[in-house]
This record gives C-alpha cells, structure tokens and sequence, in this order.
C-alpha cells in the first residue's frame, strides 16, 4: 500500500520532538522558489533546521564509531528514514514529500557537516532514484519508489564497471533479451549501498553495433534476484560508514516491464540522473568544508603561540578565510544549479560547476584545517583528520573533477560560439 504524504508526516508527528513535528508538518507544501532570493522560506529554514539538529543529536555523536569500524549506520538512517531526511524528492503521488533539488541540497549540507559518510549512504538512494524520477512509467513508480516510502529501504546506481568508470560508453555489461524477459551478464564496481539495496539501478549494454546515445538501456532489477552475487565491502579511504561493493550479474533475469523508459535510452537516463544528483553531491562537499571552517577555527581561537591565539597570525586567519570564501561560493553555485532544475530549466553545465567547485573546495578546506591543527591534525583523536580522508571521495565520485571539466570546457565553447 502506498504511503501518502499526510501519512509520512503522521509519521514524523509520532516522533516527539515539538520543532521536529513542526517542521515536518511545513514539509507538505511545495517548497520550489520561482523568484530570485537568497532568503529561504519558512518551509525550507524548517528543514535545514531539522536536518542540523539531526546532525548535531544523531549523527555527530556516532560518527568517528563507523568511520573507526566501518559499520553500516542502519539504525541511524531508520531514523532519519522516519523524519522525512532520506528520499526527499520522491514525488507526494507515490507517497514521498516531493521536495526539490534546493531542498534537498539544504539537507545534504547538514547531514554532510555531521559525517559524509553517512551522507553518501543516504544520498546514494536519491542515486538510485534519480533514473526512475526521470523516465520510470507510473507503475514502475508506485512499485519502486513507492515502497522506498513505505520501509527504510536503501537502493543501489549501478553503473561503474572495473574497466569503465569515467568512460561510461566503454561498460561491458550486457542484456540480452529473450522471450518476455531480459537476461544481464556483467560486473559492477564501486556500487555505494551495494551489499545492502533492495534494488538496483543498472546500466546495460543491449546494442552493440550502436553508438553510446542508444546502446544502453537501463534496468530496474530487484536486489533477491537469482544470480546476483554482491562482492566484500571495500575498506575506503574515508566515508568508511558507507557500503561500496562490486556486484556480478550473472544471467540475472530481468522482466521486460522494469526496462526504463525505452530500450536504447539507458546513457541518457543514467547521465541525466545526474543533474538532479550532483547539486546534492556538491551540497555534500560544502557541508564537509564548512564542517572543516569550523573546527580550524574553534581551534585557531584556543591554540596560543607565541604569545598569542595563532587566529592572530594572518597566516592561520587567512587559510580559515580562504575556507569561508571557497564555502560562500560553492554554496551559491548549488543552489544555482538546483533551482534551475526546480525551475525547469537544464542546469548540466551548472551543476558540474558545483560540483567540481564544491568538491575542491571540501579538499582544501579539509587540508587546511589538518594544518591548523599542526601535530594533533595528523591525528585521529581529532577530527579534522577524518574529514581530510572523507573529503578526496568528492573529486571522484559522480563523475571525476576531470571530467566535470570536460563538461565545463564544452559548455563555454557552446557558450561563446553559438
Ligand atoms: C567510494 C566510491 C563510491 C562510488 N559509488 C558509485 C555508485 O554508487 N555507482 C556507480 O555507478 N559508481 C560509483 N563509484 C564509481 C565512480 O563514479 C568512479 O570511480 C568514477 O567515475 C571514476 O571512474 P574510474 O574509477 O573508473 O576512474 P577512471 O575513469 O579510470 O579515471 C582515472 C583518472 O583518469 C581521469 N580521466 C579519465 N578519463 C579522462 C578524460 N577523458 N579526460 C581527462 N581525465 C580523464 C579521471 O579523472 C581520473 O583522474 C564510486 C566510487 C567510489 C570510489
């Protein structure tokens, strides 16, 4: 049975936390702003408010445990499941809350300041569901999308291969369709929520004599799918919270009626999931960055040397002010490519400048608060040291800070020629 919106904010209402219930009762309401302003609404300050204090009671408290041990935070996003924070923008029709791209990066932001781990588990369902919100059949959404509304369910974007990561037209996995039914054969690399997705996104290869535009096709395949072997989780750098796994396809059988969209439309299903996807991916960095700006400076303020606090030393000042530049503006770069895309115009080239602003941004800002901390930097007793390992993810994740700016680059010949 479907979860309507009033039911999810029923939901919420169980949970007794008065600025909670009131938040998520704005939650209803469309939240997509048609005029220019840097002002959030009530509805949209309601849920930023919500998702930090989230952050703050829930997330930051257990953080440096599943970065330590790599354990899936399950619980954690139960509850954040149950506040209305995973999912966002599943349309009121098939029982989400029908938030925008804005909104959600507002979310993104906060989940992203307590742990980017986290955040990238949560985040990687909206991955999921970025192709179906783009080109499912109304069935194929009630089945799908409604049932992500109903339980805490996570769902898995499998796309990467080992040998094809940024060259998306070089994957090799296949379907090939017999009788009423599609058959997949093929290996997934680096699927975040792999080991722990009730189902999965693939991308496949269903023609190959033709050009990427219309070889692929994407499939909606259910996670207890005979055939399906999910590999070991892999031990990351950082955002270690989250399950990143390589997933074989093994004469998986697939009906024909979870093809999505038509067959053949696969690579841009799969590539236009992204414009929907990388303002939030980017939110993400600028939440790890302010994180970093923050913990550089209550440190900075403390920390004496010399006779002095070293945030008296221009050198140190500077670097916290380099942080809160690259933060200003990568933010306003998000909520640039997410408003367009609430708005209804295409923002690809928009939100590939967030994101490899963002993703740069996080970078530093996090190699720069290791250094304000000096020795105790390098440590893990610390958090900054987390946040330089959780950090480098950005430039490589949904899409690699090259390839953003192959995207950039054509963007501004298109720009200045046409
Ligand atoms: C933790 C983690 C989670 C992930 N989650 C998912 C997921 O949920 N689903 C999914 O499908 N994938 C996922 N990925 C895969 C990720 O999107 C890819 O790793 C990424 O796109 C890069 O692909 P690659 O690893 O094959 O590197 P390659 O494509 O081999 O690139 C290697 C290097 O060459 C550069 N390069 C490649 N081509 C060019 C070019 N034309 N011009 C300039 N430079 C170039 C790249 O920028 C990079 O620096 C995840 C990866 C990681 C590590």
């Amino acid at each position: 049975m479907l979860r309507s919106a009033s039911s999810a904010i029923r939901r919420v209402a169980a949970i007794k936390a008065p600025a909670q219930m009131m938040a998520a009762r704005s939650f209803s309401t469309s939240m997509a702003q048609h005029n220019i302003s840097f002002a959030l609404n009530d509805d949209q300050r309601a849920i930023q408010e919500l998702a930090r204090k989230f952050t703050e009671d829930e997330i930051i408290p257990v953080a440096a445990h599943h970065d330590r041990t790599g354990e899936y935070p399950t619980e954690l996003i139960r509850k954040a499941w149950e506040l209305g924070l995973v999912n966002t923008h599943i349309p009121q029709a098939y029982g989400g809350l029908g938030l925008g791209v804005f909104d959600g990066a507002l979310v993104s932001e906060e989940l992203a300041y307590g742990c980017s781990g986290i955040q990238t588990a949560i985040e990687a369902n909206g991955l999921a569901e970025a192709p179906l919100m783009v080109a499912a059949s109304d069935e194929q959404k009630k089945k799908y999308l409604g049932r992500m509304t109903e339980e805490p369910l996570m769902a898995a974007y499998c796309v990467t291969e080992p040998g094809a990561g940024s060259d998306v037209a070089g994957l090799q996995t296949k379907a090939v369709k017999k009788g009423d039914k599609w058959v997949i054969n093929g290996q997934k690399m680096w699927i975040t929520n792999g080991g722990k997705a009730n189902w999965y996104f693939v991308l496949a290869k269903t023609d190959a004599n033709a050009k990427a535009g219309s070889a692929f096709t994407g499939f909606i395949v259910d996670g207890n799918s005979k055939g399906i072997t999910v590999g070991r989780k892999e031990q990351n750098m950082g955002q270690r919270a989250s399950d990143t796994r390589g997933i074989t396809f093994e004469d998986v059988e697939v009906p024909h009626e979870n093809v999505l969209g038509a067959v053949g439309q696969g690579f841009k299903i799969a590539m236009g999931a992204f414009d929907i996807t990388r303002p939030l991916v980017a939110a993400g960095a600028v939440g790890l960055a302010r994180r970093a700006m923050v913990e550089a400076t209550k440190y900075a303020v403390d920390r004496k040397t010399m006779g002095k606090a070293i945030i008296d030393h221009q050198a140190v000042s500077f670097m916290i002010a380099d942080m809160a530049i690259g933060i200003e503006a990568a933010r306003n770069m998000v909520w640039k490519a997410a408003w367009l895309k609430d708005n209804g115009h295409r923002n690809t080239w928009e939100a590939s400048i967030a994101k490899a602003l963002a993703s740069d941004v996080a970078v530093k800002s996090a190699c720069d608060a290791v250094q304000v901390f000096g020795g105790a930097g390098f440590n893990t007793e610390y958090p900054v040291e987390k946040l330089y390992r959780d950090s480098k993810i950005f430039q490589i994740y949904e899409g690699t800070s090259q390839v953003q700016r192959l995207i950039i680059g054509k963007g501004v010949v298109d720009r200045v020629t046409k």
